[in-house]
């Protein structure tokens, strides 16, 4: 019997758009696009933007090993990717998927991409810019808030960086997805 991963894993072959109907389904998009990711020796977190329509514009994994870049992290790919396709850096209408609470570079660029919406799986305590360290999103001295939900699919998200960094250091990612914060 085909898993729900399996089914998006192929649904991610496919080149037309997408549209489907939950939070849990995008974000177990960007837990498949997260398993590519470890496949490919990357820290598993993967990401999709969605518009307000339910269409998916872009997605990714992690690719800062593979193009040597520090700013390769799953959420700026997908930024980026969908800038190109919408000719315009402003993503306004959009939410982004994320397995992990994005960074301060990413919680940034996504406050500068004016993106709606941000859903993201587990938290992460000892780098998270969007409630665990910082805020970014939700400081009214920058010009645009975030709309944040967070723990969706937490566990399975968490487990998938646990299981990575257990098999590449022996040990497990420090503190991630330990704390669970819902809507705020
Ligand atoms: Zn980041």
């Amino acid at each position: 019997m085909p898993t729900g991963l399996s089914v998006f894993r192929k649904a991610l072959n496919v080149s037309v758009p997408l549209t489907m109907d939950s939070p849990e389904q995008y974000m177990a998009v960007a837990l498949a696009e997260a398993r590519l990711a470890a496949e490919r020796g990357e820290v598993p977190i993967g990401a999709v933007l969605v518009d307000n329509s339910g269409q998916m514009i872009a997605q990714s994994g992690n690719r800062t090993i593979e193009l040597c870049d520090p700013g390769a992290h799953a959420e700026m790919l997908v930024l980026r990717q969908a800038g190109r396709l919408r000719g315009n850096y402003r993503l306004l209408d959009t939410t982004l998927y994320v397995t992990l609470e994005p960074c301060v570079m990413c919680a940034g660029a996504l406050v500068h991409a004016r993106v709606s919406r941000l859903v993201y799986g587990a938290v992460d305590p000892k780098a998270g810019g969007v409630v665990s360290l910082f805020q970014v999103g939700q400081d009214t001295r920058l010009n645009h808030l975030l709309d944040v939900e967070g723990g969706l699919l937490a566990d399975e998200c968490a487990t998938l960086l646990r299981a990575f960094f257990r098999q590449r250091r022996g040990g497990a990612a420090a503190g991630i997805g330990q704390e669970r914060l819902q809507s705020r």
